[in-house]
């Protein structure tokens, strides 16, 4: 489903990402783990190519981005539709209502017809708990409830895989579950997820795969039952005596 092959990353000097493999399968989710500057929004940033890796590549449902040649511009939007990114400062249209939020992708990238749009847009707002908030403007929005619209707009794209990028992190601690439960429903309904995150219950609860991150690298990966209770780097031992 997903094969990340070599994958290098360069911001002039700094090198971030220093050449990472990572497979996964369909309806899987992995969540990525690491401290701060060790490479995870940037890593999820490439398979978004928000960010142009400097080589290596990435190969999404049977379509393949190789940066170790040159990549033609037109095969990135293709590409890029593959994935739904989730941002931790959720990023909504601030003069546009929820439900204008989630039609936009739809109308304007896919032109799929407005009345079409405006009933998935519906569905998906529901499906996300704000059924009854689809006229609110973000400012209306409670942290959650705004996160959950960026939710939504994502899913709107139909992408084949959803990519979370500190989705909690900027929410007051009373909002943090109501995101996490629409996360676990997506991945309970078999959607493939990527999740940086410092949510560690979540990980335990819904992750089938950890993967931590350390200076550019993959130290670690596993099952979160093996990784919580008995990582075997020392790294990574460090890092959860850190934050657990
Ligand atoms: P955090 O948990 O703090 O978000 P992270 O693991 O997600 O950290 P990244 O945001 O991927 O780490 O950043 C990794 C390194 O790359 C950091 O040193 C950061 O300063 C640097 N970096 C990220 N984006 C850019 C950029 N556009 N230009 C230059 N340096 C960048």
């Amino acid at each position: 489903m997903i094969s990340i092959k070599g994958l290098y990353k360069r911001f002039d000097q700094l090198e971030v990402l220093k050449g990472i493999d990572l497979e996964v399968e369909k309806g899987k989710v992995v969540v990525v783990i690491g401290p701060s500057g060790s490479g995870k929004t940037t890593l999820l940033r490439c398979l978004n190519i928000l960010e142009t890796p400097t080589s290596g590549s990435i190969e999404i449902e049977d379509q393949t981005l190789d940066f170790s040649s040159s990549v033609s511009k037109k095969a990135i939007p293709p590409f890029r539709r593959l994935t739904g990114m989730v941002f931790q400062s959720y990023n909504l249209f601030p003069h546009m209502t929820a439900l204008e939020n989630v039609m936009e992708g739809p109308i304007t990238v896919k032109k799929e017809s407005k009345e079409a749009v405006r009933k998935k847009a519906e569905q998906l707002l529901s499906k996300v708990g704000l059924g009854d908030k689809l006229d609110y403007y973000p400012f209306q929005l409670s942290g959650g409830q705004q996160q959950r619209v960026g939710i939504a707009r994502a899913l709107a794209m139909e992408p084949k895989v959803m990519l979370f990028d500190e989705p909690t992190s900027a929410l007051d601690p009373e909002l943090v579950g109501e995101v996490l439960k629409v996360m676990k429903d997506l991945a309970n309904e078999g959607m493939t997820m990527i999740v940086v995150t410092h949510e560690m219950r979540f990980a335990r609860e819904a992750a089938d795969e950890v993967i931590f991150m350390d200076g550019g690298f993959i130290v670690e990966r596993g099952k979160p039952e093996d990784m919580f209770t008995s990582p075997k780097e020392e790294r990574t031992k460090q890092f959860l005596r850190l934050i657990q």
